[in-house]
C-alpha cells in the first residue's frame, strides 16, 4: 500500500502563528492569486505562496530555463534547462510535487492586452514577478480598473524595491513612476547583474504582503514604497501617500497599456539579448512540420513544448511555441527579430 501523508500537519508552525490562526489559514486556502512572471522574484514568490497553501495559483511566463537562471531562480535545474521546459511548467511540475492539495494552473505566455482580463480577472490578488515596466503599467491598469490590489517588486543588483497597490486607498505605480525610463537610461540585469540574496529579500517581503492582504490584515500591510539594498545594508521606507488626481492610470483613469491594441508586436527582452514575436491573432502551429521544413536551414530541436531552431548562417537562434509565439535570440533590434520570424517561420 502506498504511504500517505498526513496532511493535517502541513501548516502548524503557520496556524500557530497568531496573526494568521486558523481562520487565517482558511482564508489563504480559500485565496485565487495570480503571478505573473516566474523567473527569479516570481520562482521565489510562487514557491512560498504554494507552501504557504494559497488555493489558487495561477503561474504566467512566456520564458523557457536557461543556465544563467539557475543562480538565483530557485525552483529550477540543471535538468529543466536540458529539456528545455518553458518556466510555467517547470514551475508547476515541481511545486505539484512540493503541494498537492492546492490547484496550481500553468500558463505559458506572456500578459498582454488581449489576454489581461481572462488571466487576471477571476484573482484576488496579483504579484508582480515580471522584469519590465510595460508588464508592470499593464497590471496596474488592470488592477486600477477592476479595484483588484497588487504588489510590486522590482531588483537590480543588489538593490530591490516593492509596494503594496490597493487601488483607490493607496498610490499606485503610476502615482510613483508615472512614465517607464527610456529604454537604455536605466540599468538592467544585463548591464548591473543581480545577486539572489536581494530576490530572496524581495520575493519574502512581497509574499508577506499576500499572506497580510489574505488574511486580512490590512492595517499591517505596507503603505510606502520599501527600498532594501543587501550589500549596503541599507533599508528605506517611503510614504507613497494617497492616488494622485494628476495620476494618468489612477487619477485621470487613462488606461493605456491595457487599451493598447494587441497588434503583431516584438518585445525586447530584458537582459536577454532576445526578442519576443507574437501575433494578434495566435495561430496555432504545427510545430512537426515546421521542424520537417527547417531541419535543412540550421539545428532543430523539438521537444512536447516548444522547438528550437539554430540558423546555421547567423547563428540565430529561434524558439517557437504551439500558439506561433516566437523568441528570438541574438539580436536586440526588433526589425531583425521579425525579419527572423517571417523568413522561417511566416505568418
Ligand atoms: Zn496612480
Amino acid at each position: 500500500m502506498p504511504a500517505t501523508l498526513d496532511q493535517s500537519r502541513r501548516y502548524i508552525r503557520q496556524t500557530i502563528f497568531a496573526p494568521i490562526g486558523k481562520e487565517g489559514q482558511r482564508r489563504i486556502a480559500m485565496a485565487r492569486v495570480a503571478v505573473v512572471g516566474c523567473g527569479a522574484l516570481g520562482s521565489s514568490v510562487a514557491d512560498q505562496l504554494a507552501r504557504a497553501g494559497v488555493g489558487f495559483l495561477r503561474l504566467i511566463d512566456r520564458d523557457f530555463v536557461e543556465i544563467h537562471n539557475l543562480q538565483r531562480q530557485a525552483l529550477y535545474t540543471e535538468s529543466d534547462v536540458l529539456n528545455r521546459m518553458p518556466k510555467a511548467l517547470a514551475a508547476f511540475d515541481r511545486l505539484s510535487a512540493v503541494n498537492s492539495q492546492i490547484e496550481i494552473e500553468p500558463v505559458v505566455d506572456d500578459l498582454n492586452s488581449g489576454n489581461a482580463a481572462r488571466l487576471l480577472e477571476d484573482v484576488d490578488l496579483i504579484v508582480d514577478g515580471t522584469d519590465n515596466f510595460e508588464t508592470r503599467y499593464l497590471i496596474n491598469d488592470f488592477a486600477v480598473a477592476n479595484r483588484r490590489p497588487w504588489i510590486y517588486g522590482g531588483v537590480i543588483g543588489s538593490y530591490g524595491m516593492t509596494m503594496t497597490i490597493r487601488p483607490d486607498v493607496t498610490a499606485c505605480i503610476r502615482c510613483v513612476f508615472p512614465e517607464a525610463p527610456p529604454p537604455g537610461v536605466a540599468p538592467t540585469c544585463d548591464t548591473a547583474g543581480v545577486i539572489s540574496p536581494v530576490v530572496q529579500v524581495i520575493a519574502s517581503y512581497e509574499v508577506a504582503e499576500a499572506l497580510k492582504f489574505l488574511v486580512g490584515a490590512i492595517d499591517k500591510l505596507n503603505d510606502g514604497m520599501l527600498a532594501v539594498d543587501v550589500w549596503q545594508l541599507s533599508i528605506d521606507r517611503v510614504p507613497t501617500g494617497q492616488p494622485r488626481p494628476d495620476c494618468p492610470c489612477c487619477g485621470l483613469r487613462q488606461f493605456e497599456f491595457l487599451d493598447a491594441p494587441a497588434d503583431d508586436r516584438e518585445t525586447v527582452l530584458c537582459g536577454q539579448d532576445a526578442v519576443q514575436v507574437r501575433l494578434a491573432h495566435p495561430n496555432e502551429i504545427d510545430l512537426d512540420q515546421l521542424a520537417r521544413r527547417l531541419s535543412g536551414a540550421g539545428e532543430v530541436i523539438r521537444n512536447k513544448f516548444l522547438l528550437r531552431f539554430t540558423d546555421a548562417a547567423t547563428d540565430r537562434e529561434l524558439t517557437v511555441f504551439p500558439d506561433g509565439r516566437a523568441i528570438v535570440r541574438g539580436t536586440t533590434d526588433g526589425d531583425e527579430a521579425k525579419r527572423l520570424y517571417a523568413t522561417y517561420i511566416g505568418i
